[in-house]
């Protein structure tokens, strides 16, 4: 008899997820609400930690092929137009044997991540929307808006910002919108900010707006901007009409910035605007034979490029614990001692450093919307001075960017 694995949600940590427990012997299966991969989303900024856990799963060239290398990363100051920072991560790069920031679409690395869990025979059903999770004896069932189910001996949820399973397991909660929206998009790079040699992402910090452009190829680059906003906006990250893409270039304060800004948002292709979204880290991801993965644990804003990553640790550290279960060659299912010391021990492992991780981003959120000249020009001096990096900031950025071992992986 196998060992089955539910796994709800074909986003960034579903697929991953699966592939490794599928890579240890495990049984996984996917549903996933959509009917097909969303086409939807910008950029996701993949680190080292990603790539080993991918490397994993001989996978991390392939995610290196679709995205491009930055290696320079520039703050500058709008008020005085002064580069405030610079940095050349070509030496971290090189220190831990992976690209230090590598951009990539969402929805070609979404894509690459399904194909490659598909191709390695895991099942994906489609239009299976979670509603609600059944415990019974030791089986768990996901029950189905579509009036169906399927059971397993673990689930796991990896359904993103708006869980339905962490909403059945730990009771129904909004996220909590951050006050702030960020409208971004793609657009052909002008010659302006061209620099094959070295390509480089900068960002711009301005009164109550802050802009970044990353390189997404040679010739294309994304941009976002971060602005306050009372009103709430959906974060379904769609691509916008022509129409209203007119509209809300016209309507930006950084639609007049110098150092080629202007131009990149004039020359926008695809634009979308969205609410950032977080959740209170709980203090505890599972209950019976259920736990929470990325998102679902842990939605975060994404000003410290972690939301993906920090999903994909998650994944390694669940199925290393699971492949120490004492039982795990002897008995036929996953016994329910060993599901509970592994998703204990994997939650104690992972809520303190993920609770950093959405603090910190948080904080870089707010003071990329600081307004008022004097407020502007502490927070300039502030970045000029090493980017306010306090030492626990920059400890915790290390770690994060080792990934979730040092040397060889465990699995
Ligand atoms: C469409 C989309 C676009 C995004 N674009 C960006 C971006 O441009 N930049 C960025 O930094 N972050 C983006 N994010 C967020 C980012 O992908 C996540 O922070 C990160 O990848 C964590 O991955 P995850 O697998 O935990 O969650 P997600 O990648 O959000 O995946 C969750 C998956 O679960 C599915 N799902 C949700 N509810 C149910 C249900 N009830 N039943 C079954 N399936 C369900 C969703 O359809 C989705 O496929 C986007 C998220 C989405 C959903």
């Amino acid at each position: 008899m196998s060992k089955s694995v539910i796994i709800i949600g074909c986003g960034i940590a579903g697929p991953v997820l699966a592939m490794l427990l599928k890579h240890k012997g495990f049984d996984p299966v996917i549903y996933e609400r959509h009917t097909e991969i969303q086409s939807a989303g910008l950029i996701l900024g993949v680190s080292p930690q990603t790539l080993k856990v991918l490397n994993i799963l001989g996978l991390a060239e392939g995610a290196i092929a679709l995205g491009h290398q930055v290696q320079q990363l520039v703050t500058r100051s709008q008020l005085t137009q002064e580069i405030l920072g610079s940095r050349d991560v070509s030496p971290i790069s090189q220190k831990l044997g992976w690209p230090m920031v590598l951009v990539v679409k969402r929805t070609l690395y979404c894509q690459y991540l399904y194909d490659s869990a598909v191709g390695r025979g895991i099942p994906v059903y489609f239009g299976k929307k979670v509603v609600g999770v059944d415990e019974s004896g030791d089986r768990v069932s996901a029950v189905f808006e579509d009036g169906t189910s399927a059971e397993g001996d673990l689930l796991v949820g990896c359904d993103g910002l708006h869980s339905a399973v962490r909403n059945a397991l730990f009771g129904k909660e909004d996220p909590r919108y951050m006050g702030l929206v960020q409208i971004g998009g793609f657009s052909p790079t002008p010659e302006s900010l061209r620099n094959d040699s070295k390509p480089t992402g900068f960002q711009i910090y301005g009164d109550g707006a802050h802009f970044i452009g990353m390189p997404v190829s040679d010739t294309e680059m994304v941009w976002a901007t971060t602005l306050p906003s009372p009103n709430e906006a959906k974060e379904d990250w769609q691509r916008r009409s022509p129409e209203e893409t007119r509209d809300m270039i016209n309507g930006l304060p950084v639609s007049r910035w110098e150092n080629g800004v202007e131009e990149v948002i004039r020359g926008t292709t695809f634009i979308t605007r969205y609410g950032l979204y977080d959740r209170p880290v709980l203090d505890t991801w599972h209950k019976g034979r259920s736990v929470l993965v990325g998102d679902a644990a842990h939605p975060t804003s994404p000003h410290m490029g972690q939301g993906a990553n920090q999903a994909l640790e998650d994944c390694y550290h669940l199925v290393r614990l699971l492949c120490k279960s004492p039982n795990l060659h002897t008995s036929d299912r996953l016994t329910s001692s060993d599901i509970e010391t592994a998703l204990t021990q994997y939650e104690h492992l992972r809520i303190d450093i993920v609770k950093k991780t959405v603090a910190l981003a948080a904080e870089e959120g707010n003071r990329r919307v600081i307004s008022g000249r004097k407020a502007c020009e502490e927070r300039d001096e502030m970045l000029r001075n090493g980017g306010g990096s306090n030492p626990e900031r920059l400890k915790l950025q290390m770690e994060l960017i080792q990934g979730p071992f040092v040397g060889e992986s465990e699995i």
